[in-house]
């Protein structure tokens, strides 16, 4: 028997950096593994991404605690969040599922309802996909957008001093069902770049904390959270908010400039941006707290191994 690591010694993240060392691209890739969707050229003016998420019954949702059309709905809302983070507009998307036998037709249809739902919003197309039979539910989007060359957003790009911000509110998403029902960033998302310099941006899936972590390792840069401007969902913990994760709101830095114009603009913004932090130099994470405890952070997100 293979005596090799395991892959819980290597871990979620070291076995997607082995695929990154591994893999070979050409020059019509701009960003591969690593980003939130990867970028390739496509017109003079404009960028496509490809993104594509999976979700597993039991992983990523429990059938007794979602409904189909919640299911659906998260499935295409999870690559939709990732497209936003680049700053893209959402066009096509492949939708393939495994299905145990037992499943009723009218499960299926109810899903493809939540599908459909949210691709309206946003006017996606569903052009194919693919089915099969599966111990377990299992559903995977790979979806196509677009973003104009000079407004796509990386995780890379955050610079010294740039201020920490994040949408709309954290924490309690499994218990609170956001993670089922919440409506992607998109149009938040174009909206900043749009009207503002954003230097890096995430989409928050994993946690605040390892979110975070995401954009520093990227910029080789750490930074300082100031507890008490962490904007918290309805009931929720502190704990909950830096680390559970699945609120798929957006985490993004700019200076403090442009900070400060949205500051002076947040009449005209129709959605909550919160300042929660500052880059600085170092690879850590720094937790200041107005009772005045300062201690380092790491990141605790879920890790599939
Ligand atoms: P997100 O949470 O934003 O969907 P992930 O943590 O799933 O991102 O993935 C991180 C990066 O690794 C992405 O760029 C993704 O495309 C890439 N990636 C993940 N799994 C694989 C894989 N099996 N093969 C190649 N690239 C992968
Ligand atoms: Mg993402």
């Amino acid at each position: 028997m293979d005596k090799g690591l395991s892959l819980k010694e290597i871990g979620e993240f070291g076995l997607i950096d082995y695929f990154k060392k591994i893999i070979k691209l050409d020059r019509r890739v701009l960003r591969g593994i690593g980003e939130d969707a990867a970028v390739v050229s496509y017109t003079k003016k404009k960028y496509l991404l490809f993104t594509t998420d999976m979700l597993i019954e039991d992983i990523h949702f429990k059938i007794k605690e979602a409904t189909p059309y919640e299911i659906g709905w998260k499935a295409l809302g999870c690559s939709l969040s990732d497209i936003a983070s680049m700053g893209g507009r959402p066009l096509y998307a492949l939708v393939s599922i495994g299905v145990p036998e037992k499943t009723s037709f009218n499960f299926i249809r109810k899903i493809y309802q939540g599908i459909n739902g949210l691709a309206d919003i946003f006017k996606v197309k569903i052009v194919g996909g693919d089915t099969n039979r599966a111990e377990r539910l299992i559903i995977d989007v790979f979806l196509v957008g677009e973003v104009e060359k000079g407004k796509v957003v990386y995780r890379k790009g955050a610079k010294l001093n740039d201020v920490i911000a994040v949408t709309g509110s954290l924490g309690n998403s499994y218990k609170s069902k956001k993670h089922l029902r919440f409506v992607p960033r998109i149009k938040e998302a174009r909206f900043l770049i749009n009207n503002f310099k954003i230097n890096a941006m995430i989409d928050l899936s994993d946690g605040l904390s390892s979110d975070l972590f995401h954009i520093l390792k990227e910029n080789k840069k750490g930074a300082i959270i100031f507890k008490e401007e962490i904007p918290l969902s309805p009931k929720a913990s502190f704990e909950q908010a830096l680390h559970e994760g699945e609120d798929f709101e957006l985490l993004f830095t700019l200076t403090e400039k442009e900070a400060g114009r949205i500051s002076a603009e947040k009449k005209r913004i129709n959605f909550p941006i919160s300042f929660i932090g500052k880059i600085i130099e170092g690879e850590k994470m720094w937790l200041y707290s107005k009772k005045g405890d300062f201690k380092a952070i790491e990141p605790q997100g879920f890790r599939h191994f």
